[in-house]
């Protein structure tokens, strides 16, 4: 064929023709291939309409990595620090230049789509998804998910931002019923999603698998017609959860637009046979039509230039990685200035714990992505330390519940002897459909199971490698999978069993059934394991297969070494956190205690060693039953593939440990204020109201272990004062405050300066003060730094559920400023001084905030600020011109 006009799907430098407008090309449409378009494809493509020059567009999984369309080594991707990670940077800049980065890696693998970010909030710490969550408060939550949704779009991919709304747990995620009043909906779960659409015009909102207020959320009217779409002005698309979308009249009229997956789901032909009975209408259709066609025309699917990747995959830069998982790692304690490691006094290092050899750099689920490499503590920290101090690496116990993978340079292929291991697709006769060569030890099929290999026993997969032992002693060998497995060690039968479906299907990525053996080997001998498994007849999957080898484990053995090296140490490292299944999608947490032995490992390793700095690598708050007793702790979440690197940078002194709580961390367990992800009779009761967090916190008067937003770097702050450009507050304007601050340290440092506001006499039902703004400095040792703040408008009003509306109760509040929730050092009085209300939400006050960037005032030669145009304030101070320090800081 000639070619001389050039690729498909590559500019030709000829004119191409311009799509035609998208209501022409829904006439051009009949009503089958309207509805086709409103289900995907398959489990990730939306359906291509080649007659309007539509292709299919590509949606993959965030939030913390972008897959693409497989699961699988060979495409590997860049792994991220989890979004409770992101959350504790506390920097909508970072978090933008990262979602950037992320989005160039998602165009580059053809992905238009990108399933994130999760904006749901950290109702309870129990909550398996919280380490995909930016934090417990919607206004941190809010900023930085506008931040990742527009640097998303600024590399030309759309964000799904999920799940809207309610799925704040997991246990019955697919049906729970969460009851939550209307003033906690607007006041706390919904302002993300409200941030997302009105300041960065979202292009799509993923619904959820539960139910709200007894609807559920794909056929949920009101949020998604009425508040999503008419009141906030949502001009997306609303796509459903995977799979759930399950009634075909009630979801179309409700206001979703796309089903997904398909091809197959209740829409299709009954939604044709609904249109022409008259039970949904045509406009209906055609609205969601015209909205998969906009969103088309934003990701570039329509017209001839549509072709999504074109060259390689384009990974984040590791480099930027390394820096945001710095950023986020969060110091909590730093006695006597153990941190940054001064290599003049400490020459010996233990680097103990788990996670120390094995860290957690993922949460479980979907969120998770094959990452293109992992440092870990032990690698970086050793690394880092040639030739400078001694480190000498421990366990000290275990935490699995799935027996690990084991390190790949220990296999090779039986057949032809290289590095990995094989698999192969048998038949249900025996014959061989297919072989791989791979270089990984758990395989997932998502979209149907590998060709030859039929549901329900009809067929084999096999995976067969052979192990050599770095030492003697006996081995335990799981083979995990749903269906059929059997366990084989040179040749000989060791286990045989069937594993049950689990409870929700991503549980068979995180800890799937497994049956195991224990055999002897000796040092240096090679044995043959071969894993088959028949899968289950469980169409909807997915089907997995996994190979866990591990040196038997003596858990008094463990623990003794470990502490036998922190004895003789300069100091000791302990990196302890989270198992390999602790925190995922498709389960909640049991508790918040650290799995396993590690508690009187950090214990143990205390008593004999006081220079014991301890390193908590968990997604969601931890107990802490030995803080007072450690020299340092620092949480480095779920770092992504930059762990032991960013580690290594903080501890050293490399880099500035930039993280702030986004979350509160308590004392017990009790003190939590919301404790519960178990739905009661399919109910999940929202009882606690207003009252989560740090809110619930100090509503009780409990004092926490680390309040949200505490976190130390290397460097001490003095709060020096605070001023606010006006004295009144209402709904028309945000406030703006200017904070000076100074660093009193000796290093250069990074502070995020808090504002919250705290009306002077409120109900025991509402919280005692709210996060309203926050943003950050940078200064040397010794200098001062000026830092301007927006509270917005909002943060002094209510939802009143009578009204339907937001309103402003006149009243004083005071706006105070600090280093945390409990770290409030100055505050400015403000009043609002009439009763105003807004029926339905009010848009953003300033056009700055629908920016979402930093507002600038221009400087006035007194050295005041001056208002930019278009800014009518009320009750702004006479004199403005001259200098706003009418309303002067006092300590708080
Ligand atoms: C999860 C979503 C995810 C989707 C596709 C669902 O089970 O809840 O967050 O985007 O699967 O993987």
């Amino acid at each position: 064929m000639n070619n001389a006009h050039g690729a498909p799907g590559r500019t030709s430098g000829r004119a191409q023709p311009r799509p035609a407008p998208n209501h022409e090309l829904l006439a051009a449409l009949d009503l089958e291939d309207r509805v086709r378009l409103l289900t995907g494809a398959d489990n990730w493509r939306t359906c291509p309409l080649p007659a309007i020059g539509l292709r299919a567009m590509v949606m993959s999984d965030g939030p913390a990595g972008v897959r693409g369309q497989t699961m699988d080594e060979r495409n590997p991707s860049a792994s991220l620090p989890c979004p409770s990670a992101l959350g504790a940077t506390w920097d909508p800049a970072l978090v933008s230049e990262l979602a950037f980065a992320l989005g160039t890696e998602a165009r580059s693998k053809g992905v238009d789509v990108l399933l994130a970010p999760t904006i749901n909030v950290m109702r309870t710490p129990l909550g398996g998804r919280g380490f995909e969550s930016f934090g417990e408060d919607p206004v941190l939550i809010a900023r930085l998910a506008v931040a990742y949704v527009d640097g998303l779009r600024r590399a030309g991919v759309a964000a799904a931002a999920k799940h809207y709304v309610g799925n704040d747990s997991e246990t019955q995620r697919w049906s729970y019923d969460a009851r939550i009043a209307e003033h906690v909906l607007r006041e706390l779960y919904l302002v993300p999603f409200e941030a997302c659409v009105r300041e960065a015009d979202l292009d799509l909102v993923m619904t959820g698998y539960n139910m709200v207020n007894g609807v559920t959320m794909t056929e949920h009217a009101r949020l998604l017609s009425i508040i999503l779409k008419d009141e906030w002005g949502f001009r997306g698309v609303a796509l459903s959860d995977w799979h759930a979308a399950r009634s075909t009249v009630a979801t179309a009229i409700a206001g979703l637009d796309l089903a997904m997956p398909g091809p197959a789901g209740p829409w299709g032909s009954q939604l044709t046979d609904a249109v022409l009975a008259g039970q949904v209408s045509q406009d209906e259709v055609d609205a969601k039509v015209l909205r998969i066609l906009r969103l088309a025309r934003r990701v570039g699917a329509l017209g001839p230039n549509g072709a999504s990747a074109n060259g390689g995959p384009v990974l984040a830069d590791p480099a930027l990685l390394r820096r945001c998982a710095a950023a986020a790692f969060t110091l909590l304690r730093n006695e006597a200035g153990v941190l940054p490691v001064d290599l003049n006094t400490i020459r010996s290092i233990a680097l103990i714990g788990p996670n120390a050899v094995s860290p957690v750099t993922q949460g479980g689920g979907s969120a998770t992505v094959p990452p293109v490499s992992v440092s870990t503590p032990a690698g970086a920290l050793t690394q880092a330390l040639a030739g400078r101090a001694r480190v000498i690496v421990r366990p000290g116990c275990v935490t699995w519940s799935s027996v690990p993978e084991p390190d790949l340079a220990a296999l090779r292929d039986p057949d032809t002897g290289e590095p990995g291991i094989r698999l192969e697709f048998r038949t249900e006769d025996g014959v061989l459909a297919g072989t791989e060569h791979r270089t990984a030890t758990m395989f997932t099929w998502w979209d149907g199971l590998p060709a030859g290999i039929g549901w329900g026993g009809r067929g084999t997969i096999v995976l067969r490698a052979r192990y050599r032992a770095a030492h003697g002693g006996p081995y335990v060998i799981g083979a995990g999978g749903v269906g059929c497995l059997e366990l084989r060690v040179d040749g000989t039968q060791v286990a045989a069993g069937r594993s049950g479906v689990p409870a929700d299907p991503v549980e068979v990525m995180v800890r799937p059934g497994e049956i195991r053996a224990t055999v002897d080997l000796a040092e240096g001998q090679e044995a043959e394991v071969g894993i088959s498994l028949r899968p289950e007849d469980w169409p909807q999957g997915p089907v997995a297969i996994r190979l866990g080898i591990v040196s038997a484990p003596d858990g008094d053995a463990l623990l003794r070494e470990a502490v036998a090296a922190a004895r003789t140490a300069d100091a000791a490292i302990v990196v302890v956190g989270s198992g390999p299944a602790t925190e995922s999608e498709g389960f909640d947490r049991s508790g918040l205690a650290l799995p396993g032995d590690q508690d009187e490992l950090v214990r143990r390793v205390t008593a004999v060693n006081d220079r014991t700095i301890v390193v908590v690598n968990a997604g969601m708050p931890v107990l802490m039953p030995w803080a007072d007793q450690v020299a340092a702790i620092g949480c480095c979440w779920l770092p992504g593939q930059a762990m032991g690197d960013a580690l290594a940078d903080v501890l050293l002194g490399h880099a500035e440990p930039g993280g702030r709580l986004p979350v509160t961390i308590p004392v017990a367990e009790a003190d939590c204020p919301v404790l519960h992800s178990v739905p009661e009779h399919g109910r999940l009761d929202y009882t606690e109201g207003l009252l989560i967090g740090y809110r619930g916190y100090d509503r009780a008067g409990i004092a926490p272990r680390y309040a949200f937003g505490h976190g130390l770097g290397y460097t001490t702050w003095e709060y020096l004062s605070a001023a606010a450009e006006s004295a009144t507050v209402g709904p028309a304007d945000d406030l703006e405050l200017i904070v000076w601050i100074r660093n009193t340290g000796p290093r250069p440092g990074r502070e995020v300066i808090q504002a919250y506001v705290e009306p002077a006499s409120v109900e025991a039902s509402r919280p005692v003060r709210t996060l309203a703004a926050f943003a950050a400095a940078t200064a040397g040792p010794g200098e001062t730094a000026e830092v301007r703040l927006s509270v917005p408008a909002r943060a002094f009003a209510r939802y009143d559920e009578t009204a339907r509306g937001w309103v402003w109760p006149p009243g004083e509040f005071a706006v105070r400023v600090g280093r945390s929730s409990a770290d409030l050092r100055l505050s400015v009085q403000v009043k609002s001084l009439f009763f105003r209300t807004e029926l339905g939400s009010p848009g953003p006050a300033t056009p700055h905030a629908r920016r979402g960037v930093p507002f600038r005032h221009a400087r006035t030669r007194g050295g005041g600020l001056r208002r930019r145009r278009g800014d009518h304030g009320i009750g702004s101070p006479k004199g403005w011109r001259r200098g706003y320090l009418a309303f002067t800081a006092k300590s708080a």
